[in-house]
Parts: structure tokens; C-alpha cells; sequence
């Protein structure tokens, strides 16, 4: 690099330095650009909390940039959401391939192209990926592309490479730095054979046996995928159930399910050790109340959890508050440290992307010193798309009953839905409705079935205007529709279903 002078002069060195190496020059025009600018906001960390968080703020005409030192769109359009629902999309396709006789359609020599399904989830990314970045462009968002540190609590120090390029002042920050995969140090990971997701989503080939550590979301999803392609799957769960913190009685269907399919679940298990010997990872487990013994396979993925991304940041440094790891926040998103302000993942549980946008929406609303309303963390949806898909909202029947409510639950079955009979998905499946016994408002509702992860949506509008079952025993659903199903639920807390 040259030494710092004359900006316009040291740009055109650079973009020659550049081109002569053959590399792209973007970025480095962009670090000596930046060491001029200043922002109302500034927001480190592009995903689904960040991106949204630097639109809503470039629409509410405060002057925003965006700095993210991977890709726009963050774990969720790259390493999460996306590409897992774009794997299970295909997954599933070829499942209701398999069955195609059943509904009178010929398909012969039915197989998949498991490079051509990974290539499809690349290119619903790639999509998704350039529609964030025209809605940044769209919106009047800059999007530098560095890393950003905290260097005071209106300045941010970028970075390339490890290497300082430039800094930023801006009146306001808001931290969407977000998770990454735990991984416990004695695990040897080695991103070919033990790995966590975000190897898993990068893989070319199709493991013939995996075994995967943890039976939360993330595990149970790629279990479904895995299995549906013919991989022989086993997960190790040291809970009593996989999904330990849905309802019980939807954890034992989606168990029951899952190992009729072939998965084979071993819960109140834990892994001890594990090592890779002549290109087979052999895992030391410990059933409860048994003794060790080792699995084999050809992979293993570790789905343990994730953790806030506070390192390199400044957030410690700087003396941000934490709380269990994760940056405290008040009821306007912002740190201990005022005009600092952090969002989503890194700012606590749940770690979903759809709770990460909409505090996004609500900080840069408070910055704006415009009315936000409180966002009520109960009332964050919650979707696994594995087959069965489960989605649930508000609280379960223990959480009803810890709280001191007297409830009342009404159970209806996809077997009575004429829509899942259409489908052929009417073998498994119900929606249950927690009520409050006396004023039937609805505390909670909990899915297991076909599309559930469309409905729950509906349920979410209710339990944020506080509805009650009686309310809803008076929509009008259309008919033939899985949605029927909530309202059949709502006459069920009242009384009785029509169609049981
Ligand atoms: P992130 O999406 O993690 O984004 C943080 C961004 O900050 C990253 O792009 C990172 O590169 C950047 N960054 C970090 N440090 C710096 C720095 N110092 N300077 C500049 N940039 C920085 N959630 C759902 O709601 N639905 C799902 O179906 C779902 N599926 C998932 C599947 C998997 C396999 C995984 C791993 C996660 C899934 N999630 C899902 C969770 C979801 O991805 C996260 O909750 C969500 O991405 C959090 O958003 P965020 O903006 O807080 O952080």
C-alpha cells in the first residue's frame, strides 16, 4: 500500500496496484472513498437484522451505510434459512415424485441429481443475494464491504484483510453482528468430515451415513434432507426429545415420524469423543444408563448451538454491557453505551431471522424518534420444515401453566381436513390451541403437519390483537383449506368441532 497522501492520487495507484494483480479493485476504492464519510446511521452486520434495519432507516431519510464483511444478507440468505428451505424444497419434491402413483401420474426411473439440487439451492441464493443488494441501491443505502470495529461509540474503524483501510463517523450505530456455530474445542473439527452447518451447506456430494450431534432446529432439518435422499441418518440428542422445547406430544410425532422414515433417534444420549480414522468419523456415545458405544459414518455434523459474534467488534472493548453473552439491550435496542444500539442474533435469543428484522424496523424507528411499538418476544413465531413441519407461537402448555393461568387446550387432527386428503398428507398432523379456560383468549398455538409454516402466520395476526378463540370460531376460511383447520380448533375450545 502506499503511504497516505493525496486521496484522488492514492486511489488511481491503488486501482493500477489492483489491476495489475488482476484483482477486483471495488472494495479498495471504497476504503479510501469512506475515510471521508459520515452517517446519521451506520449499522455493522448485513443480515436479515442489519439489511433491514439500514432500509428502514434509509426510508425514514436518515443517511445510512451498511457494513458487512461477507455478503449482504448475512447466516440467513447464506449459510441458514434459504439454502436449508431450498435443500428441503427438493428433498421433498422427490419424495412426492416417489409417491406419484398414488395420484395417478406416471413418473418412471424417478432419481435426483444431488449436484444439480445443491447447484438450484446456490442459485436461490444468488438470487435472493442480488435483491438485497438492488433494495440497498434502491433505497440510498451505501454498503461498504469491510469489517467493522468499534473504535468509540460515533466511530467505526474498517478493515480488510485484517488490514485498517479506513473509518467512518456516524451520529448513531446499530450492532447485527449475529451468531456463529459453537464449536467446542474438543471436537476436532476439520471441515470435511466433522463439520457444522456451514460446511454441511457446501458439500458436493451425498454422504451415505451422517450422524448428527443435537436434535434442536438445525439438526431435525437436516435429518429430514438427508434421510429423504436415502442418507442413513442418526441423531444424538442428550435431551428426553428432539425439539425439547416444543410440546411434548408434537416432539413425539415428529420423533415417530421421523424414525418410520428411517432416521434413527437416540435422545438422553451424549457424544464423549470423537476422531476420524481412514476417512470415517467414529463417535463415542453414552446412552443414559448404558454403556459406550461408537457410531461410524461417513460424516458428522455438529448442531450445538450458536453464539453472539462479539469478537473483533470493540463491543468488549469498548465495555458494552452482556448478558449470558449476549449484548444487553433496552426497550429501544440501544447498548449500555447511548446512540449504540444492537439487533438480533447478537442481542439474544430467539436467534431467528424473522425476530432480527423486526428489531431492525423498530431501532432505526426509535432513532428516527418516530412511535415503535414493544415487540412482545412470546409472540415470535417458531417453524422447523423438516417433514412433518411444526410451528408454533406463544406459550406451550407448561409455560401456561408456570405462569399460573387456568387453561384449557383443544386439539384438531389433519386427518379430518379435507385439503391434507386432497394432498395425501392427512396421516399425521394436528393444531392445538391453548386457551385461557375463563376468557378463551389464545396463550398458544402448536402445529405438526403439512404446511403448517403458511398457517402460523394467521395465528400470529391473532395473538397480536389479542384474540380470543371465539373470535376466530367466526372467520370465514376458505374451503378446501389447510386453514380450516385453526378454526375447527377455535369452535373445539368453545365446545365441540364441527368436523370431529
Ligand atoms: P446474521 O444473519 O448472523 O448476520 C450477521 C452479519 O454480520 C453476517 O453477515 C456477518 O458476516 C456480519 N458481521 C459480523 N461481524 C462483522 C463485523 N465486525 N463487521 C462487518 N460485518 C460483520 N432463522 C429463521 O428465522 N428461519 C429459518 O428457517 C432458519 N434456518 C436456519 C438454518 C441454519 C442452518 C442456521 C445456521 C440458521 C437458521 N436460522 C433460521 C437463524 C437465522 O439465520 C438467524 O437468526 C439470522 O440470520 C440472524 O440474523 P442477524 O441479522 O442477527 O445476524
Amino acid at each position: 500500500m502506499p503511504a497516505l497522501g493525496d486521496p484522488e492520487t492514492m486511489l488511481k495507484q491503488v486501482q493500477h496496484m489492483v489491476r495489475d494483480d488482476g484483482k477486483d479493485d471495488r472494495g479498495i476504492r471504497g476504503r479510501l472513498y469512506l475515510q471521508m464519510k459520515t452517517f446519521d446511521i451506520a449499522v455493522i452486520g448485513g443480515g436479515p437484522g442489519g439489511y433491514v434495519a439500514a432500509i428502514k432507516a434509509a426510508q425514514l431519510g436518515m443517511k445510512t451505510c451498511l457494513i458487512e464483511k461477507d455478503k449482504a444478507g448475512g447466516t440467513c440468505l447464506h449459510r441458514g434459512c434459504i439454502p436449508t428451505k431450498s435443500l428441503l424444497h427438493s428433498a421433498h419434491l422427490y419424495h412426492l415424485c416417489k409417491r406419484s402413483q398414488e395420484f395417478g401420474i406416471t413418473a418412471e426411473n424417478v432419481g435426483f441429481d444431488f449436484l444439480q439440487i445443491v447447484r438450484r439451492k446456490d442459485a436461490v441464493v444468488n438470487k435472493l443475494h442480488n435483491g438485497v443488494r438492488s433494495l440497498l441501491k434502491k433505497y440510498g443505502v451505501e454498503l461498504i464491504e469491510a469489517e467493522g470495529r468499534l473504535a468509540s461509540p460515533d466511530r467505526i474503524i474498517l478493515s480488510k484483510d485484517g488490514e485498517a483501510v479506513g473509518e467512518i463517523q456516524s451520529k448513531n450505530i446499530i450492532l447485527a453482528t449475529g451468531s456463529c456455530t459453537m464449536r467446542p474445542s474438543w471436537i476436532p473439527f476439520d471441515d470435511k468430515y466433522v463439520v457444522t452447518s456451514d460446511e454441511l451447506l457446501r458439500m458436493e456430494d451425498l454422504p451415505s451415513s451422517l450422524i448428527i450431534a443435537g436434535g434442536g432446529d438445525i439438526g431435525v432439518e437436516f435429518a429430514g434432507f438427508f434421510n429423504a435422499l436415502g442418507t442413513d441418518v442418526t441423531i444424538v440428542e442428550m435431551k428426553d426429545s428432539i425439539l425439547p422445547f416444543e410440546e411434548r406430544d408434537i416432539s413425539t410425532i415428529l420423533k415417530r415420524t421421523l424414525v418410520k422414515s428411517g432416521v434413527k433417534i437416540l435422545t438422553e444420549t451424549t457424544v464423549e469423543d470423537v476422531t476420524v480414522i481412514d476417512g470415517k468419523v467414529h463417535a463415542g456415545i453414552k446412552v443414559k444408563n448404558a454403556n459406550q458405544e461408537v457410531l461410524i459414518a461417513d460424516r458428522m455434523l455438529v448442531a450445538l448451538g450458536r453464539r453472539p459474534v462479539t469478537a473483533n467488534t470493540g463491543i468488549e472493548e469498548l465495555g458494552i454491557e452482556l448478558q449470558n453473552g449476549f449484548v444487553k439491550i433496552n426497550e429501544r435496542y440501544e447498548t449500555s453505551k447511548a446512540g449504540v444500539y444492537a439487533i438480533g442474533d447478537l442481542a439474544g435469543p430467539p436467534l431467528l431471522a424473522h425476530k432480527a428484522s423486526q428489531e431492525g424496523i423498530l431501532a432505526a424507528l426509535h432513532i428516527a424518534g418516530k412511535e415503535a411499538p414493544a415487540i412482545n418476544l412470546h409472540l415470535v413465531p417458531r417453524v422447523n420444515y423438516s417433514w412433518p413441519q411444526v410451528a408454533s407461537i406463544g406459550l406451550t402448555v407448561k409455560e401456561a401453566e408456570d405462569k399460573s393461568y387456568e387453561i384449557t387446550t383443544a386439539k384438531f387432527p389433519f386427518t379430518a381436513s379435507s385439503k391434507a386428503i386432497i394432498s395425501g398428507d392427512d396421516e399425521v398432523g394436528f393444531i392445538k390451541i391453548v386457551a385461557d379456560k375463563k376468557s378463551g383468549e389464545i396463550l398458544g398455538v402448536h402445529m405438526i403437519g403439512p404446511d403448517v409454516s403458511e398457517l402460523i402466520g394467521g395465528l400470529s395476526i391473532a395473538m397480536s390483537f389479542e384474540a380470543m378463540a371465539s373470535d376466530i370460531e367466526h372467520v370465514i376460511f376458505p374451503h378446501p383449506t389447510l386453514s380450516e383447520v385453526i378454526k375447527e380448533a377455535a369452535h373445539l375450545v368453545g365446545g365441540k368441532a364441527i368436523h370431529i
